[in-house]
């Protein structure tokens, strides 16, 4: 791959251990990882490529810790725009029953596209229904194409209407399929190394949906196997009375009763939680995906973060599927993590450089990943530029840093993920949208037609 010189950056925000904004900063790479950080004087001054980055703030990749990709494909769907979590997956279920190979696939080029363009170089999506001839692969397939880093969630569920679960029977799979299905694609497709591009996590998808003995299966297996486990926890308040109704306990002693605590573990969510339970993910390292947009989108109610992060638990940011965001904008998500927080009285309660460490570092955390998130020598080199001279910062450039937060989201202007180049002048490389986006568009007509 040779070697890549970045200079001349306004600020270059590293999120190293002394949190350091270089001023006419930038980075100089070799073969994908990053040898060097500081200010362009003290860098080297030649190298087979080099970016000129004047006027830009450049950021540590972000890092998207919760998606389902296929649901850009039924955004603000009429009748579950204002639903709450159960009657809007009973409204979208059998919508989502029509999903193809082709469907997943599309949708998840116009997910990861949106994504990419909002800064984002590392993304984990959660797959969890297999109608038709769904695979995990369509998805792969797209991320590889975009050149994005990818943590592929195999789901599932196998917890039917007709055995007292929420989905209907001919969305679900039996458990033997979905774990040989989920060893498949470990086999085929996980890279456990450094700067992997492609790893596989296992991710039943939640306690309303899934059989106690597939969660207790999944985790031995994820073990087996040394990938990470995943699933939505402590969402709602439905959520917790199913728990208590069926299992006798609250969700989170319920996944800890099943090996679903630990520093492989991170749950979607988790905005029921009290004080024992945060203690208990504090002490176990259960990571946690934040998806402020989503909780308030289904009014789920606002994860206690600030609390979660006194406590030492490890947060990254979620956008959560495109049916309950409508969009997959991890820049937008960092703000909106900011303004949730202090919503109820306290405006100290998020700072935007807080915000942004867990768009960043939270989320390598909780991926288990130490070769992301910060643009320090050994990471990877995956990091977004974004032009401050633009009419939506003006007036904020004493703080370009703060600004990118609490300003409207922007679209990044260039996006590296392993020293290559993804987005250029704010345009993905790897993919021509306009075919794709007409595709998507036909395609979701198709199922919600279809569903009618
Ligand atoms: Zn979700």
């Amino acid at each position: 791959m040779g070697t890549l010189l970045v200079r001349h950056a306004e600020v270059l925000v590293t999120m190293d251990a002394g949190r350091r904004e270089i001023r006419d900063g930038g980075l100089f790479i070799r073969d994908g990882a990053i040898t060097a950080v500081g200010p362009t004087g003290e860098l080297p001054t030649e190298a087979d490529q080099v970016l000129d980055l004047r006027g830009h703030l450049v950021l540590p990749g972000l890092i998207n810790t919760h998606h389902h990709l296929y649901q850009t494909l039924t955004r603000a769907v009429p009748a579950a725009q204002d639903a709450d979590l159960f009657t809007w997956l009973k409204t979208l279920y059998p919508i989502w029953a029509r999903l193809t190979g082709e469907a997943v696939y599309v949708s998840a080029l116009v997910g990861l596209a949106e994504l990419l363009l909002s800064g984002c170089t590392t993304a984990s999506d959660h797959l969890y229904l297999f109608p038709n001839d769904v695979t995990l692969d369509d998805e792969i397939r797209a991320a590889r194409e975009l050149g994005i880093r990818f943590h592929a969630s195999r789901g599932g569920m196998s917890l039917g209407e007709s055995r007292g679960g929420l989905p209907p029977d001919r969305v679900v799979q039996d458990e033997e399929t979905i774990l040989a299905d989920c060893r498949r694609v470990i086999e085929a497709y996980h890279e456990a190394g450094p700067y992997a591009m492609t790893r596989i996590v296992i991710a039943p998808c939640s306690p309303f949906s899934v059989t106690p003995q597939l969660m207790r299966a999944s985790a031995e297996m994820a073990r087996t196997y040394g990938v990470r486990l995943h699933t939505h926890l402590a969402e709602t308040k439905d959520e917790e009375q199913f728990c208590l109704e069926r299992f006798g306990r609250r969700p989170a002693a319920y996944a800890a009763d099943l090996g679903w605590t630990g520093d492989d573990v991170w749950w979607a969510h988790s905005v029921h939680v009290n004080a024992a339970e945060i203690e208990l993910m504090a002490r176990s390292a259960t990571g946690v995906a934040h998806c402020p947009t989503s909780n308030m989108r289904l009014a789920s109610g606002i994860a206690p973060v600030r609390a979660m992060r006194a406590a030492g638990v490890r947060i990254g940011l979620g956008v959560d599927g495109s049916a309950s965001n409508d969009s997959s904008n991890l820049l937008a998500e960092a703000r909106q993590a900011l303004l949730l927080q202090r919503v109820t009285g306290d405006p100290g309660a998020l700072t935007a450089r807080q915000a942004l460490e867990l768009a960043t570092l939270g989320g390598a955390s909780v991926l288990g990943r130490e070769d992301i998130g910060a643009l320090m020598p050994g990471r990877a080199a995956d990091f977004a530029a974004f032009r401050l001279n633009r009419l939506e910062y003006a007036g904020a450039l004493h703080d370009p840093v703060a600004a990118i937060v609490f300003c409207a989201p922007q679209r990044a202007d260039l996006v590296v993920v392993n020293g290559r180049i993804v987005v250029s002048e704010g345009q993905i490389t790897g993919v021509d949208l306009g075919p794709v986006i007409e595709r998507h568009n036909r395609l979701s007509q198709q199922m919600i037609d279809q569903a009618m």
